[in-house]
């Protein structure tokens, strides 16, 4: 049996408390006990956090790419382990791989891949999200148009057929009809509405039809105006509705992302997403999108036109951004990016908080908010001194 004690570092508790005197000891993957440090066993491995924190791992249910890589350009069990390797610096230890509308074809590639990725153990995959391809095309933001479809019998095949079995599917409400939604519902997909015009009533609707939660709230969707409350008012006022907040400072104003927090009183239902793109843990920052140059200039993945397409935010820096832009205490913030997501994929009793019996998905952080270590299932995934030495080895240069 593999067993290790976390001491000397302050533990992220699930009630958001930090506590400073007790020690984490994980045996086999998971996270057995939490206990004071005076009563571990003799003998027992150390692992010293060094006065660091120790913190629940990232769970993110929108990662478009990373490491260079779109998922899009090739949904293999390669890109996968890549595209989690890049975001493993950054503190994600669960993610789904996210398919933007793309070829029906190309939504049952991503399924096999994501199902091999699983089943062969590629650390931090846990589902798939399927954004698109039925959405609104006068709310396409950067999909293609020309790849937007109705949703038929051949594109319900195409998104029931071998899913793997934690399934999102972002999809425009008004643009399917509620009995679709009952069924996919039925069918164990987790429904988030998304590029979408609906209207407040029509995307109520779809709520009591089952749809569970808003992708990206504010881009890509109706606004909250006087006489038309649209998928945002509906969303804010819907207390079980579940909302994906891209914190980047670019894709929605600081000021309402804080008043859509405020209008609904509590963080329970809010989610940190990065919308992350190949450029996370890549020094290159540009890329190709559907045969479209996009170039982050000002901190955002942008057309040449100005237009958003995903982002360059990497789940730390989402994680930080909930703290100085929002107001949040940093506990809050860690919140939105653990026990939350995993609440909304229905996975809380196996990941994103530390409690005992859950997965030792874990992450160090430093005191400037930098992931300093990265463990999946209690493995050691991501090493910053490590990384760091072999740099500087490369670099021929003396570490201090
Ligand atoms: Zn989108």
């Amino acid at each position: 049996m593999t067993l290790f004690a976390f001491v000397n570092g302050v533990l992220l508790l699930p009630d958001g408390s930090q506590a400073e005197d007790l020690a984490l000891i994980v045996a086999d993957g998971k996270i057995a006990s939490i206990e004071p440090r005076a009563s571990l066993p003799s003998g027992i491995a150390i692992a010293d956090l060094q006065g660091n924190r120790l913190a629940p791992g990232f769970i993110d249910i929108q990662v478009n790419g990373g490491g260079g890589v779109l998922f899009n350009d090739a949904p293999t069990v390669d890109s996968i382990r890549k595209i989690a390797a890049a975001h493993h610096r950054f503190g994600t230890t669960a993610f789904l791989p996210t398919l933007i509308t793309d070829h029906l074809g190309k939504i049952q590639q991503a399924y096999a891949a994501v199902n091999t990725a699983i089943s062969e153990g590629v650390p931090g995959v846990v589902g798939v999200h399927i954004e698109g391809p039925f959405l609104n095309i006068r709310r396409r933001g950067i999909h293609d148009a020309s790849k937007i479809a109705r949703l038929d019998e051949a594109g319900l095949e195409a998104v029931l057929h071998s899913r793997p079995a934690l399934t999102m599917m972002t999809l425009a409400p008004e643009c399917v009809s509620m009995d679709q939604i009952r069924m996919l519902k039925a069918a164990g997909l987790l429904l988030c509405a998304g590029h979408s015009e609906g209207s407040y009533a029509e995307i109520s609707e779809s709520f009591a039809c089952g749809v569970m939660g808003v992708t990206h709230l504010f881009n890509a969707m109706s606004q909250l105006s006087g006489r038309e409350p649209g998928v945002v008012g509906a969303a804010l006022a819907s207390e079980d509705c579940w909302c994906g907040i891209i914190v980047d400072g670019v894709h929605v104003h600081p000021v309402t992302l804080r008043l859509a927090i405020k209008s609904r009183g509590s963080l329970d239902r809010f989610v940190l997403v990065t919308d992350a793109m190949p450029t996370i843990g890549q020094a290159e920052k540009r890329f190709t999108l559907n045969g479209q140059e996009i170039r982050v200039r000002g901190g955002a993945c942008q057309n040449s036109r100005g237009r958003l397409a995903g982002s360059d935010l990497d789940m730390a820096t989402a994680v930080a951004n909930a703290s100085t832009l929002l107001g949040l205490k940093l506990p809050e913030a860690i919140r939105l990016a653990t026990a939350n997501p995993a609440k909304m994929l229905g996975l809380e009793s196996h990941i994103g908080s530390l409690r005992p019996g859950l997965d030792a998905d874990m992450i160090e952080i430093a005191a400037d908010g930098t992931v300093r270590k990265t463990w999946i299932k209690g493995r050691l995934v991501w090493d910053w001194q490590a990384e760091h030495a072999s740099a500087c080895q490369e670099a021929l240069l003396t570490c201090s």
